[in-house]
Order: structure tokens, then sequence, then C-alpha cells
């Protein structure tokens, strides 16, 4: 594995809170840090919020846009912004940066993935650090990757990164929100992200960001399973991220899964958007969560959503809670027809000797 460090910086530590105006000493020690982490000889890339917030304050908006358009018309204004301030800082430290910018769609094709792939391992290997952000501009909205912290997990899986350091204004994960509790404690490592920290992690924070502690462990829950080993800290000390990458404890350490998904896996569990749901019966749930088995029609109870075949689905319990996530060797439609039979009626009922005899192949489906 590489020595890549992926980091996040959101918008609520390059901006003021108040006004949104970007806070340019921290961009600037920012940019400095990272040279001097590239210099010890690791690859990093830059995942930068901020284009929004810093096109609202340019347009004299006073708060964070809340319609598409004018998001996407601050996003185009701020952009370019961030970037120019992104070059002085780091071209002061002898750094060449790039601009890449994603939409969830990139990602959605397999050929594209592997492009944006290749196209990440070209700028390392010219020692660039690109700068990433979600191309809000033209983001479709139920096709966007939504937070930033979701996006840097994904470039991080996607690039097998070592680290990826997510900054924000807190120092860490806490056992509860440290700005409403004051027995609230710093949690500094974590082996596994379980139910209750993900419903404790609490939305919200500042009113120019979106994400909040919840993203940011889905985001961690994403790199880990990756086998990407993943930091919550304080984005007010991007100096600390020299302590960090050399294995000093600092904010909350997420460790790599032990199982890490293998890449073509981790681009469906994380790359394709799901499009429906599978309810499975009792026998199903344990023929996949554990015997590895693929999904048969028998096993399923009912569907939602519409989906064509080789589309994402997730499949659930019958509670409706995510098991796991898979291509589906059916439409909806067709799929509809066939819920809870057996092979030789659904050759009967279908009427194709080629029909595929799972739903979804274990090959292509990956636990949650
Ligand atoms: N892409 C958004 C921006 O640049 C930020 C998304 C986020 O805050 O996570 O403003």
């Amino acid at each position: 594995m590489t020595n890549l460090l992926v980091v996040k910086v959101g918008t609520s530590t390059l901006t003021d809170g108040r006004t949104g105006r970007l806070q340019l000493g921290r961009l600037a020690e920012l940019a400095q840090t990272l040279a001097a982490i590239q210099q010890t000889g690791w690859q990093v890339v830059l995942v930068s919020s901020g284009a929004i917030g810093v096109g609202a304050e340019r347009l004299g908006l006073k708060e964070r846009p809340t319609t598409v358009a004018l998001k996407q018309a601050a996003a185009a204004v701020g952009q370019g912004l961030l970037m120019s301030w992104y070059e002085q800082f780091f071209r002061a430290n002898h750094c060449t940066i790039a601009q890449v910018l994603l939409t969830r769609s990139d990602l959605a094709e397999r050929n594209r993935y592997l492009n944006a792939q290749r196209t990440f391992q070209a700028l390392l290997s010219l020692g660039v650090i690109p700068i990433v952000n979600e191309n809000d501009t033209v983001a479709v909205n139920e096709l966007t990757f939504g937070d930033n912290d979701t996006l840097s997990a994904l470039v991080a899986s996607l690039l097998s990164a070592r680290l990826l350091v997510l900054l924000t204004d807190v120092a860490g994960f806490y056992s509860a929100n440290p700005r409403l509790d004051p027995t609230a404690r710093l949690i500094t490592e974590v082996d596994r992200i379980s139910a209750e920290m993900l419903q404790q992690a609490t939305r919200g924070g500042s009113g120019w960001g979106t994400g909040g502690m919840s993203t940011k462990l889905e985001a961690a829950r994403i790199a880990t399973q990756s086998g990407v080993t993943t930091i919550i800290s304080d984005g007010a000390q991007p100096q600390s991220l020299r302590d960090l990458v050399q294995g000093k404890p600092v904010g909350t350490r997420f460790n790599p899964q032990p199982q890490c998904t293998p890449s073509r896996k981790r681009w469906i569990a994380y790359g394709l958007v799901p499009r429906g749901r599978l309810f499975l019966d009792p026998g199903a749930v344990v023929a996949v969560l554990n015997r590895q088995k693929s999904l048969l029609p028998a096993g399923i109870t009912q569907l939602e959503g519409e989906f064509q075949d080789g589309d994402l689905v997730y499949l659930c319990d019958s509670q409706g809670r995510e098991l796991a996530r898979g291509l589906v060797n059916y439409s909806s439609l067709d799929l509809q027809r066939i819920l809870g039979k057996q092979t030789t009626e659904i050759q009967q009922l279908l009427g194709d000797i080629e029909l595929p005899s799972t739903v979804v192949h274990r090959d292509n489906l990956v636990l949650s």
C-alpha cells in the first residue's frame, strides 16, 4: 500500500461560521502542513468544501442558499475563488495542485470509476496534490454525494489510501455532544462502528457546512471497510496532521476492518446508487449473512423501487434493516412476478431457458 493521505476539510473549518468568510490563515497553514507532509514521502489528496459558502459570501447572500439553482450558482462563483487561494498558498510551498471535481455518476459506471482512479494515480505520480470537491454546479439532486465526508471516504477507498483524516470543528468523536453535555468524553480509538454509535452521532454543525458527526461516522465506516484508517480531528490545528501521520494519537482513530472489501466490491457498495430494496425471509437472511450464499427468488418476500437488471439494490430483513447491497439480475417488473418462487416455476412464468438462477449472485453482493 502506498503512503497515501486523504484529508477532508469542511466549510466550518475553512470559513468563519458567522459570516461565511474564508479564514485565509487556516488555508495557509493547511497548505504549509500538507506540503511538509508530502516532503516526507507521503502522497496527498485534499478534499475541500467551501465552494458554496465562499460563493454565497462573495454574492452577498446572508445565509447558505437552500434552492438547488442558487447553491449551484454559488458553487460556480466560490469554487474558482477557493482554488485561486489554494494555488497561492500551495505555490508558496512549491507544490503543484490540481482541481478534480466529481459527480456521483462519475463513479457509478465501472469504466468511469477506473478512469477516475487512473487520473488520480497519474497526478499523484507527478507529485501533484489533487484538490477534490463535488461538482456542485452540475450535480443533479438525487445523484449527489450529498456531503464531502462521504466523497472523501469514496476517494480514499478508490485510491486504497493508508489514512483518511476528517478535519472538523471538534476534537474528535465524543461519547455525547460536547457542545451540550459537559460530561462528554473524547473516544480515542474505535475498532468497530456500532449501530449505537451511528445513532448517537448527532446531526447539525455550523450553518454553512452540510455534514455533522453522523456523516463522519458513515464516512469512517466506508473507509475502514475499505482498509483505510480514519481519523476525526480538530481542523483548528492543521499542524497536528504532522503528528498524526507519524502515528501519534490525535483525535479519534477508527481502525481498518480486518476483512477489507476487495476493490470491485467496493465499487458495487459505494460507487453505485441503490435503486430499490429487496426484503428477505429469515432463511435467506441466514444464507446471505452467515453462509455467503447467493440470493434466490424463493427467499424474497417483497420489493420496493423500480430497477433494471444490473442495478444496485439493498437487501433487507423483514423490518427493512439493510443487510447487504448487490447487483440484481432481474428488473423489478420481472422480479415482482417470481418472488418466492422456485426455479422451475420461474421458467414457466417468464418463459426463458437462459434465465439467471440467482437474483443477486454472491460475487456481486457486499455485506453492509
Ligand atoms: N461541496 C460543498 C461545497 O463546496 C460542500 C459539501 C459539504 O459541506 O460537505 O460547498
